[in-house]
């Protein structure tokens, strides 16, 4: 196929038979934000490259091999976002948001850039959903972030994503750790990989993220996280699950969830799925207390998560949850003659004025063909335009599901087709209630 025709690898199109389910999902998701107080938050595709070294970590998969980097022509090296969390912190600090009033809450959609094996849920460019918290140290923050998310899934009716949560500590009490994760995995040093050597030094937690078969048999017997947790950080996870029961929010604690980025402390969360194969994480978070002071800012307590909305797709897919459809036109005007189409033209407009959706023929169809195309479109109405009608000052309106026709004044068209709207919403309610004969015998009961 010729290129000019041919999406680059790792990357989809939203085409308009599908652009509905990914509008109603991001408004759902804003929705859900709004509720809880978050405001949104929108930042630039590229930001100077040392801004992901810095808040994402040098030693992670995501900096090692998966950015988008390059110089520009002045020769600065920036990289396209591979996630909305360092963007975010940055205009926080750049525009002094702080100043608004702590805690400040922010949500994002935006697209990122990793690169990676292309497979299913795993792209190149793909989406994420996700929310911030600035300076809210409380276990009450955290459980707020899950609960966002958690209800996120309930709304959509999904009941195959459960929620995974851990504690990874803070810098003082991973020390103890880190030595006994270095300590254990010296000793089986000869079956790790090349990337998981040189984090052996630099930051051996990361070894247990690593996707790599041999490196994550290994893993599974690695000295476990909450073992080597402090007093504090210990009672800030044990405060986080008290609230997540109070809002009646299951979820299991799996120690070996580490999270692959760098800059997270204390409470990590997944939402993880079986039912779209090896790409099962929807959704990952915890607590970043060190980010906004590693970027230059005061110590900051900050916390916040980010979903895969690809891979949300997937899992509704999987799950057989179907999203509503968006309106069709209300009404298709078809013209015939010069004359007519002027009409239909004047008439289609006026409707889209009182918010109908309302379409004419732009193309220069005949009729059969206009009505064909008001067919494929699933027109609620039609309504055919010709010379007599404009004689007579009347045209019939065609419902399309029932053959049913009325006729209304071109003249005071808007009024009529409003009346017509109406009647078939009143007509609609009325098939949707028990009938007569059902209430009477429910009455007798
Ligand atoms: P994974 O372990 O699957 O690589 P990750 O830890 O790299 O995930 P995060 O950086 O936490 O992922 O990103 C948050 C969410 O974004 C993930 O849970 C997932 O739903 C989604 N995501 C991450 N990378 C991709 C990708 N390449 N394609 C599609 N979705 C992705
Ligand atoms: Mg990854």
């Amino acid at each position: 196929m010729d290129i000019l025709t041919k999406k680059v690898k790792g990357t989809e199109d939203i085409l308009p038979s599908d652009a509905y389910r990914w509008q109603f999902l991001e408004k759902l998701m804003r929705n859900e934000a709004e509720k809880c107080g978050f405001k949104e938050i929108r930042t630039p595709v590229f930001e100077h490259t040392v801004l992901f070294n810095r808040s994402v970590g040098e030693t992670t998969d995501v900096v090692q091999k998966e950015m988008y980097t390059f110089d520009t022509k002045g020769g600065e090296s920036i990289t396209l976002r591979p996630e909305g969390t360092a963007g975010a912190a940055r205009a926080y600090l750049e525009h002094a948001v702080y100043n608004d009033g702590l805690p400040v809450k922010v949500f994002y959609q935006l697209t990122c850039y990793r690169y990676e094996k292309a497979q299913a849920g795993r792209q190149r460019e793909f989406h994420q959903f996700g929310m911030e918290t600035y300076g809210a140290a409380d276990a009450r923050a955290d459980a707020e972030m899950i609960f966002a998310a958690s209800n996120i899934f309930d709304r959509l009716g999904l009941s195959g994503i459960r929620l995974e949560i851990n504690s990874i500590g803070c810098k003082t009490c991973r020390r103890d750790y880190t030595n006994a994760l270095k300590e254990y995995f010296t000793q089986h040093r000869d079956q790790l990989c090349d990337t998981c050597l040189s984090r052996l030094e630099r930051n051996p937690m990361r070894i247990l993220d690593c996707k790599n078969e041999s490196c994550r048999i290994i893993a599974k017997d690695a000295p476990v996280v909450l073992d080597y947790i402090c007093g504090d950080c210990s009672a800030h996870f044990e405060k986080v699950k008290t609230f997540l029961d109070a809002a009646d929010i299951e979820y299991t604690v799996n120690p070996t969830i580490v999270r692959g980025l760098d800059y997270y402390t204390r409470t990590v969360f997944e939402f993880v799925t079986d039912s779209i194969g090896a790409q099962g994480t929807v959704c990952g978070g915890g607590r970043y207390d060190g980010l906004i002071e590693e970027l230059g800012g005061q110590p900051t307590p900050a916390l916040g998560f980010a979903m895969g909305i690809e891979r949300l797709m997937l899992v509704m897919k999987a799950e057989g949850i179907e999203l509503p459809e968006p309106e069709k036109c209300d009404l298709y005007i078809a013209a015939l003659g010069e004359e007519a189409e002027k009409k239909a033209f004047e008439i289609t407009l006026d409707l889209r004025r009182s918010s109908y959706i309302a379409e004419t023929d732009i193309v220069g169809r005949g009729l059969r063909a206009q009505m064909k195309y008001a067919n494929k479109i699933g027109a609620k109405y039609s309504v055919v335009i010709g010379d007599d009608d404009l004689e007579s000052g009347c045209a019939k309106v065609k419902n399309m599901k029932t053959g049913e026709t009325t006729e209304l004044s071109l003249d005071d068209f808007g009024a009529g087709f409003t009346q017509l709207m109406l009647q078939s919403r009143r007509d609609a309610v009325i098939a949707s209630l028990p009938s007569e004969k059902n209430s009477d015998t429910r009455g007798g009961e």
